[in-house]
C-alpha cells in the first residue's frame, strides 16, 4: 500500500541530506585551502621574523662585543641558545595551530559547524518532489501545500551534524502529511449510542458511481459492525440499474444480513424509508441505504438521491471512492459533496494502490475524514482509517 509515495517521501529525504553534504564538503575544500594559504603566510612571517631577530641578534652582539670585549663571550653564547630554544617552542605551537584544520581535512571534525539551510539549498529538491506528487494523482493544492509546509519548516534551521539535515528533512515531511490527514473525524459508534438513546436506528446513506466497490463495501460494513455486537439492514435503495438489487441481496445472503428491496425502478426513497421502519420495528441499530451509482454530471440521479435525503433524513453520507481512479475519486467526492453534502469518506481497493495520492488528498479536499479503507475483495477487507496509521505507513521502516 502506497509504496510510491513512500519512495518518493524517502527519496527526497536523500536527495537533501545528499545536496547539503556535498556542498558542505565543497565548503570545506575551499576553507582548507585557504588556511593552508594561511599557514604559508604565518611560515613565511615566522622566516621573516627570524631573519630580523638573527640581524638583531648579530647586531647587538657586535654591539656587545664592542662596548665589552673581554667577558661577554660567555653571555652571547647563553643569549644564542635560550633563543634557539625559544625559536624551537614557537615552532611548535604554530604546528599546533595547524593541527585541527588537517583534522577536519580528514573529517574527523564535525560535518557543519555553522550552516543554516537556505531556500535555494531545498527549491530544486522540493520542485521535484511537487511534480512527482502531482503525477502521483496527489490533488494540486494538497501538493503545494506540502511543499509549503516543509520550506517553511526547513529554511532557517541551523545544521550541527550530518545527521541533522536527513532527521530535520524527515520530520518536515511527516508533520506536513500529518497536517494534510488532520481533518475532524467522526465516530460511527458513539453516534449509534447516541441515537439509541433517541430509540433510533443511526441512518447511513452511501453514495458513489458505479463501480467503485459500493456495494461490497456496505456488506463489509455491515459485518464489521456485526463483529461488534450491533444488527444491521441493509437497504436496496439502487432500483435503477440492473442487476443491483440481485447483488446487493447475493452479499446480504452471505454475510447472514435482513436487506429490504423492492422491484426494479420502484422509489428508492421508499425503499429506504421502509428499512428505516424495519429497523425501528426489530430495534436494529444500523440502516446501511446504498443508492444508485450515478455520474456526478447525471441531473435526474442527483435529484433522486436527494429526495432519499429528504425522505430518510439519514445521519450520515458516506462518501465511497475507488483509491485507484486517484484525481477523479477526488472530483467525484467533491461534487457528491455540494450536492448532497457528504460526511464522510470509505476508499476502496487500498490494497492495489501504491501511488496513494486520493488516500492523501480526498479527505483534505472536501475536508471530510476518511473513515474506511477497503483492503481486499472478502467481506472482513475494511479497516478504519486513522491519519497516524497513514503517516506510519509512508515513513514507517
Ligand atoms: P459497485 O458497482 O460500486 O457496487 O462495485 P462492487 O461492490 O460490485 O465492486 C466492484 C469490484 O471491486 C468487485 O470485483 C469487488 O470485489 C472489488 N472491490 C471492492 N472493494 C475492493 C477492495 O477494497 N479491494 C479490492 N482489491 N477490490 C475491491
Ligand atoms: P414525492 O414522491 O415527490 O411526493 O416526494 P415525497 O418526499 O413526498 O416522498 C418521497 C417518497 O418516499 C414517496 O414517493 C414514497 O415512495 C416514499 N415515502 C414517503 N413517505 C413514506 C412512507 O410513509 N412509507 C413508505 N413506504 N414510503 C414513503
Amino acid at each position: 500500500m502506497f509504496e510510491s509515495l513512500k519512495k518518493k517521501l524517502s527519496g527526497t529525504v536523500g536527495k537533501i541530506t545528499d545536496k547539503l553534504s556535498r556542498e558542505e564538503e565543497e565548503a570545506q575544500k575551499s576553507e582548507v585551502q585557504e588556511e593552508s594559504g594561511k599557514i604559508g603566510t604565518e611560515k613565511a612571517l615566522k622566516a621573516d621574523k627570524k631573519k630580523v631577530k638573527k640581524a638583531d641578534k648579530k647586531k647587538a652582539e657586535t654591539d656587545e662585543k664592542r662596548t665589552d670585549k673581554s667577558d661577554t663571550a660567555e653571555k652571547s653564547d647563553n643569549k644564542k641558545e635560550k633563543s634557539d630554544t625559544s625559536e624551537s617552542e614557537q615552532e611548535k605551537t604554530i604546528n599546533e595551530e595547524i593541527e585541527p584544520s588537517e583534522k577536519e581535512k580528514k573529517g574527523i571534525f564535525s560535518f557543519v559547524r555553522h550552516k543554516t539551510i537556505s531556500e535555494k539549498d531545498v527549491d530544486d529538491i522540493l520542485f521535484e518532489l511537487e511534480m512527482s506528487l502531482l503525477e502521483g494523482d496527489v490533488a494540486l493544492e494538497v501538493a503545494e501545500e506540502i511543499i509549503n509546509s516543509v520550506k517553511e519548516d526547513l529554511v532557517g534551521r541551523k545544521i550541527k551534524r550530518r545527521s541533522d539535515v536527513s532527521e530535520f528533512t524527515k520530520e518536515a515531511l511527516k508533520k506536513a502529511i500529518s497536517k494534510i490527514l488532520e481533518v475532524d473525524t467522526q465516530d460511527i459508534e458513539s453516534l449509534i449510542a447516541l441515537k439509541r438513546k433517541q430509540g433510533e436506528p443511526l441512518k447511513i446513506m452511501f453514495v458513489g458511481i458505479n463501480g467503485t466497490g459500493k456495494t461490497t463495501t456496505i456488506a463489509k460494513i455491515a459485518t464489521h459492525f456485526m463483529a461488534k455486537g450491533y444488527k444491521p439492514v441493509i437497504a436496496a435503495s439502487d432500483t435503477f440499474r440492473a442487476g443491483a438489487i440481485e447483488q446487493l441481496t447475493h452479499h446480504a445472503d452471505k454475510i447472514g444480513v435482513k436487506i429490504i428491496k423492492h422491484k426494479k425502478g420502484a422509489d428508492p426513497a421508499a425503499v429506504a424509508y421502509d428499512a428505516v421502519e424495519h429497523a425501528r420495528a426489530q430495534g436494529k441499530e444500523l440502516v446501511l441505504v446504498d443508492t444508485a451509482g450515478r455520474m456526478q454530471t447525471n441531473v435526474n440521479l442527483m435529484d433522486e438521491m436527494k429526495k432519499i435525503q429528504r425522505v430518510i433524513k439519514p445521519d450520515l453520507i458516506l462518501f465511497v471512492g475507488d483509491a485507484l481512479t486517484g484525481n477523479d475519486a477526488v472530483e467525484q467526492a467533491r461534487k457528491f459533496d455540494d450536492a448532497v453534502g457528504v460526511d464522510g469518506i470509505v476508499l476502496t481497493k487500498a490494497d492495489a494502490d501504491a501511488k496513494g495520492g486520493a488516500a492523501l488528498s480526498i479527505g483534505h479536499v472536501i475536508n471530510k475524514p476518511i473513515l474506511f479503507l477497503g483492503t481486499g475483495q472478502s467481506y472482513s477487507d475494511i479497516m478504519e482509517f486513522k491519519p497516524e496509521w497513514m503517516v506510519e505507513q509512508v515513513f514507517g521502516e
